[in-house]
């Protein structure tokens, strides 16, 4: 069975009708993730509930969008794909995981999809975003041909006329 996004679903509901929730997110249903992004793509959601065992409900699927993000290397913002894979359960209250899975606990509570999307997004967001590896270098560090570029302008002629401008006459 396939669905638009609903707002809210009961996750014990939804495993019993086996829903999958496939689509994406209105614009600003997760500013949280916008503190640390600039979004640049809808965030699509594929979701599968589905029962697990006697008193859960196994959700699995993808999350994706594209981000701004700032290079922590070279601290130029990036365009970015941010994707994670989901893979938990929800079960009740007294819930103890029994597996290497998460376990939420609210079966049968009332689920806010995009605050539910937006948490998975950030869990699996990297702490820090980078470049690729060897495609950037952090400020001052020139690549090679700059830096005798930067050599011939005599680098630390224009630090020491900032510096003597701060000097009191
Ligand atoms: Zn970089």
């Amino acid at each position: 069975m396939r669905h638009p996004l609903p707002e809210t679903l009961i996750p014990r509901r939804a495993g019993q009708q086996a829903i999958t929730v496939n689509g994406a997110l209105p614009e600003g249903a997760t500013p949280r993730l916008a503190e640390s992004y600039t979004l640049r793509a809808p965030v699509t959601v594929n979701l599968l509930f589905d029962t697990y065992g006697d008193d859960r409900v196994l959700v699995t699927g993808q999350l994706g969008t594209r981000v701004m993000g700032q290079c922590q290397r070279c601290l130029e913002p990036f365009e970015t794909g941010l994707e994670t894979e989901v893979e938990v359960e929800f079960g009740p209250e007294d819930s103890i995981s029994d597996s290497e899975r998460e376990i939420i606990p609210g079966i049968d509570k009332v689920l806010n999809l995009a605050e539910f999307v937006e948490d998975e997004l950030l869990l699996g967001a990297p702490m820090v975003a980078l470049h690729d590896e060897g495609t950037c270098v952090p400020p001052g560090e020139a690549p090679v041909q700059e830096a005798v570029v930067a050599g011939r302008r005599r680098p630390f002629g224009e630090l020491g006329s900032l510096l003597g401008r701060k000097e009191p006459d």
